[in-house]
């Protein structure tokens, strides 16, 4: 789950990590009066679950309190683009005020989840303000990666380590070694993915603040953080994401061309890779999960079919707990229901295969049964050919 820059703030004055004083404005009047409280400038920032906001018109600099209310009123509904929001764009909905900070240098600092070794890691970089896989891309050499021992947390020579990477000295090294064991403190305390620190700036008066913060969690382990659930913004989730998730379905948009249905996220891997081994591209993917009802799985296909990508569809079922019976029923209702235009392929193999394969054949539509995975992909592409 991911959350607002201005939520994410919220989250690092609570464990202490420095931040710029900034508050949500409701209206014009309000971002005038809070740029007034800030000294008569502020920093006017739209709020969306996408970085690249600076370049796309979603950071702005008032110098009045006048200004920041006639920013206000702009952004406020705007269509943003970045290049992290696609050429579509994400609607406005939130605007920050944030108090202005002169800075000397912009960093880059996160914490994420390294799964190849396992370990919750820091990356660090002196070339803040532009995206992280741009200086990946072309040179890596200025990153620095520190690994962080579990049983240890972030030790204090790692802490220094990071300091000395970014090229900090007096003041500033010391108030980052405080800054860094904060955020890793507040990193693992929330069960968070990533924490993502850019630009980290020096302020020209040496403080190490976050100017801008990105937070996504462990869905799994959100049953247990509440307060984390409360900032979900359903606005900024994709509409067909979150009907699946009435459902208990799992849905992923994806570029490509064919809807797929499948059953747990290893089959859905399986059924992607050959797609494009077939040389196709999957358009989306809905996990029904284990044990989803018949209706669940109607609404599954009615979610597949919702998305305009969407060119033909293939079902693949391995029935275990899921019965082949259930998805053919699922299938055919809503097949009945929304009306199909496009080819629609099954394959399913497991419990009650023989049942479903019947019901699928005695509908009368015009779905084509596979005999096995290959053989499904292969059909699903051949039908947009
Ligand atoms: P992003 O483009 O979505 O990553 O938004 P950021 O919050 O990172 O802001 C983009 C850029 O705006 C930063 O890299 C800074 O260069 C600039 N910026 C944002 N806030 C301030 C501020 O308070 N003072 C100054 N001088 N620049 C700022
Ligand atoms: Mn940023």
């Amino acid at each position: 789950m991911n959350i607002h820059e201005y939520q994410a703030k919220e989250i690092l004055r609570q464990y202490g990590v420095a931040t710029p004083k900034g508050q949500v404005a409701r209206d014009r009047a309000e971002a005038a009066s809070i740029t007034r409280d800030f000294g008569g400038q502020s920093v006017v920032k739209a709020q969306i679950h996408a970085g690249g906001r600076g370049k796309g018109g979603g950071v702005k600099f008032a110098k009045t309190p006048d200004e920041a209310a006639e920013l206000f009123d702009r952004m406020l509904g705007m269509n943003l683009v970045t290049k992290q929001t696609g050429p579509e764009g994400r609607k406005v909905q939130t605007v920050f005020i944030s108090d202005p900070v002169d800075i000397a240098r912009e960093l880059y600092l996160s914490f994420l989840v390294d799964r190849a070794t396992g370990r919750v890691t820091a990356l660090a970089s002196t070339e803040g303000g532009v995206e992280i896989e741009e200086v990946a891309a072309h040179t890596p050499e200025k990153i620095v990666k520190v690994a962080v021992d579990p049983a240890i947390g972030l030790a204090g020579h790692q802490a220094r380590e990071l300091a000395f990477a970014l090229g900090l000295s007096g003041e500033s090294f010391k108030k980052s070694g405080v800054f860094f064991q904060n955020l890793y403190k507040l990193f693992v305390e929330k069960d968070c993915s990533m924490v993502e620190i850019n630009p980290l700036v020096v302020t020209t008066q040496g403080d190490v603040i976050a100017l801008d913060a990105k937070i996504s969690f462990d869905d799994n382990a959100l049953f247990r953080h509440p307060e984390i659930v409360a900032y979900r913004d359903l606005n900024e989730e994709a509409e067909a994401e979150i009907d699946a998730s009435k459902f208990g379905l799992n849905f992923i948009k994806l570029d490509g061309d064919i809807g797929c249905m499948v059953n747990g996220a290893g089959l859905a891997m399986a059924t992607m890779d050959i797609i494009q081994h077939h040389g196709s591209s999957p358009a989306n993917f809905l996990d029904v999960g284990g044990g989803a009802s018949e209706e669940a799985v109607k609404n599954a296909f009615r979610i597949i079919l919702q998305d305009p990508g969407v060119k033909a569809v293939l079902v693949n079922i391995f029935g275990g707990i899921m019965r082949c019976d259930i998805v053919a029923g699922g299938v055919v209702k809503a097949a009945r229901e929304i009306g199909v235009t496009v080819p629609v392929v099954v394959r399913l193999e497991g419990t009650n295969v023989e049942e479903g394969k019947k019901i699928l054949s005695e509908s009368g539509l015009r779905i084509q049964v596979a005999s096995d995975l290959d053989d499904a992909a292969r059909k699903v592409v051949a039908s947009i050919r």
